[in-house]
């Protein structure tokens, strides 16, 4: 095996197995049990043991081979270099409602990056369209138990599917489910609504179909087609009506009484944008099954308002004085101020402005916070009352970094702005607390994925 070969270990984590067999960053692990390693897969499951042989080349090019006694689950505590342990698999579709075909031009570069890969679905709970996958992956997913996959089916009728994904192996691929589902793997699905396409009498077939996967097929989600402003010589899509929505709603809500009563679960579920246009109240907790469906935009805005409604009634209000501004998306506009409107009644001098930002970057039918820009917040700012500190969702910024989606810089906005800058949390309790200028004592624990509109 030669010197380049294996996989680049950057940290070693303190206290780790890793760090006992005396592992550093710059060496490579080439081979577990004799199996070269090929990418997250093969290693996930290789280390799957009570006693490993690991094969390294370290970074002075010594050959080490280490035999290793551990629990059965323990992970080594190595992270390496790429989380995929290989290249980024991308898309081999051009689907009619893909979002990054409407990006303006100029934006960072990795936005454009279109991945359609397995391995992410696995990783980081990302949505996959099966049609680049070869039997050798898919049999990898069932001989390894890897689940949830997560798919983007957007239809079960195989010729649409082929349209919409611009791609005449995407109905074929449908298959793929099957033999998944055969498996006992879990699954979870999404449909991208797109009007007068997949919508109506496909959208029920849809359901029909892939409610015969259940119990594998755990939930399936149905969002509306973002649109952006920059669709020049893309397919004709046009917005949803409130007519629309209600019809969809109704569609999906008859399924769900049908499959609950047979399987106890819901199964379908619309996004809130639907409910939102519909101008029909979110539905109760109960109905979203754990929640299941969070990073596709189901039950974002119903699991904010129990939150924050549960954190208000553990506190005792008091005559504190707080100014603080918020900015948000129009979708989730209503809803935070209903919360702070009930905040106030409790603290009377806790002082709120909340603003609802229109996206004039992507076009005004883009209404989620996740796709705000920095240049929107200074337009739209700049002017207004602001308070002691402006509040502003997390998702408004590139993961782990003070940065939104036009690389304007938090210090930037500050700047222009004039106001200290409190990024939020995606939680009811940590948005009560900041409303209140207080830090939340549950800081730092797990909390739900941004909320951003599907590509
Ligand atoms: S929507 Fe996803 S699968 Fe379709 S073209 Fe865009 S990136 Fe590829």
């Amino acid at each position: 095996m030669n010197k380049q070969k294996g996989h680049l270990i950057c940290a070693v984590e303190p206290g780790s197995i890793a760090e006992e067999m005396e592992l550093k960053p710059g060496d490579r692990v080439v081979a577990i049990n004799e199996k070269e390693i090929e990418d997250v897969f093969d290693y996930e499951y290789l280390i799957k043991d009570e006693y490993i042989e690991l094969f390294v080349i370290t970074a002075e090019g010594e050959e080490w081979e280490l035999d290793i006694e551990k629990d059965y689950d323990q992970d080594l505590g190595i992270v390496f270099e790429n989380g995929l342990m290989s290249d980024y698999r991308s898309c081999s579709n051009k689907c009619i409602f893909c979002f990054i075909d409407q990006m303006p031009p100029g934006m960072r570069e990795t936005l454009y990056f279109k991945d359609d890969d397995s391995r992410l679905s696995f990783l980081q709970g990302n949505y996959i369209t099966l049609t680049n996958m070869k039997e050798k992956d898919i049999q990898r997913i069932i001989d390894y138990k890897l689940s949830p996959i997560n798919i983007s089916v957007q239809t079960t009728n195989p010729e649409l599917r082929c349209k919409m994904l611009h791609n005449r192996f995407a109905g074929e691929s449908l298959k793929k489910i099957q033999t998944l589902y055969e498996a006992g793997v879990e699954m979870n699905g999404q449909i991208v609504l797109c009007k007068n396409v997949n919508d109506k009498e496909e959208l029920e077939r849809s359901i029909r179909d892939l409610s015969q996967y259940i119990p594998y097929m755990e939930s399936v989600s149905v969002v509306p087609v973002g649109l952006s402003k920059f669709r020049e010589g893309l397919y004709p899509l046009e917005p949803f009506t409130k007519e629309d929505a209600e019809q969809t709603i109704d569609i999906i809500e008859r399924w769900q009484r049908k499959i609950y009563q047979e399987h106890g679960i819901h199964f379908i579920h619309a996004s809130d944008e639907f409910y939102i246009l519909a101008q029909r109240p979110l539905p109760e907790e109960e109905r979203y099954d754990g929640y299941i469906q969070l990073e596709n935009g189901v039950g974002m805005l119903r699991l904010l308002m129990e939150e924050a409604k549960e954190a208000m009634e553990a506190l005792n209000g008091d005559d504190r004085a707080f100014e603080f501004s918020l900015a948000t998306g129009k979708l989730a506009f209503p809803y935070i101020k209903a919360i702070y409107q009930k905040l106030n009644e409790k603290f009377p001098n806790v002082i709120g402005h909340i603003y609802s930002i229109t996206n004039e970057f992507f076009g005004e039918m883009i209404t989620v916070s996740g796709l705000i820009t920095g240049q929107d917040l200074k337009n739209q700012l700049i002017r207004q009352q602001l308070g002691e500190q402006l509040l502003l969702p997390s998702n408004m910024f590139r993961s782990g970094e003070n940065v939104f989606l036009d690389d304007v810089t938090k210090q930037e906005l500050e700047k222009t702005l004039q106001v200290s800058i409190n990024i939020v949390k995606s939680s009811g309790q940590a948005l009560i607390y900041a409303m209140l200028g207080q830090s939340d004592p549950e800081e730092g624990e797990e909390n739900h994925a941004p909320y951003e509109l599907e590509k």
